[in-house]
């Protein structure tokens, strides 16, 4: 069995997604698991990782589900591009989401529940999927999976509301360079609750700035250069009027 055996972040994760290639006929459904067994507790990433691959390849599978979702990350388990096992008569083009844990009497919470709520929806976004693309194990299976405490109705509601934190600018995108170089045209998003906008370290005050009085919005990078010019022009005038 091959597997990819990657843990991303959230962010990664969607990242990765973007330019991913889901195969010619890419998933147009999701399928969402809990692993009941490891528990959220017993999980050691890497180690379980090795574990579950020991144990599908015991079954004979050349793969399993895609994704574990864990307070640690998500976990890239076999390729999305190709149909899993995880869910009988709902195998085909689908995407098998397993979130550790054992959820028949908890619902996902903490990290665990910010990565699945994450994943699920910048999932859905990328491939264009709608509420009644998200299935349930137990839609066509005996089993509780993915957990009784988990129901469609509290799961899209959670969607609803879910918005994706901004990244942590980090030390290396602190440079002058970045601000004239030029800025990548990226298509315009459809639903903007989606996008985040990294701040590097040298504009967040000018970023501040220009929120805190709402000058203007702040959705690219090109934004970004405008309210550090705007917020040093600012200051310039504000030093040559005392
Ligand atoms: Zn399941």
């Amino acid at each position: 069995m091959e597997i990819i055996n990657k843990r991303l972040t959230l962010h990664e994760f969607r990242d990765y997604i973007k330019g991913y290639y889901f195969g010619s006929l890419p998933a147009n459904k999701l399928v969402i698991h809990h692993t009941w067994r490891p528990t959220r507790e017993s999980w050691q990433g890497e180690q379980t990782i090795a574990g579950l691959k020991n144990y599908y390849e015991g079954k004979g599978w050349k793969v399993g589900s895609h994704l574990f979702i864990a307070d640690d990350g998500i976990w890239l388990f076999t390729p999305m591009q190709k149909n899993g096992i995880h869910a009988g008569s709902l195998n085909l083009r689908s995407i098998g989401i397993e979130v550790v844990g054992n959820y028949n009497v908890e619902k996902w919470s903490g990290e665990t529940k910010t990565n699945a709520l994450g994943a699920i929806k910048v999932l859905m976004e990328r491939l264009g999927l709608t509420e009644n693309d998200l299935f349930f194990h137990r839609d066509v299976s005996s089993k509780s999976c993915p957990g009784w405490a988990i129901t469609k109705e509290w799961l899209f509601k959670e969607l609803t509301v879910f918005r994706l934190k901004p990244r942590i600018p980090t030390a290396d995108s602190a440079s002058l360079e970045a601000l004239s170089a030029p800025t990548p045209v990226s298509p315009p998003s459809d639903s903007d609750e989606m996008v985040f906008i990294p701040v590097p370290a040298w504009a967040q005050e000018a970023v501040d700035f220009v929120v805190t009085h709402r000058l203007f919005k702040i959705t690219s990078s090109e934004d970004i250069r405008d309210a550090v010019k705007f917020y040093r022009f600012y200051l310039l005038i504000r030093q040559t009027h005392g």
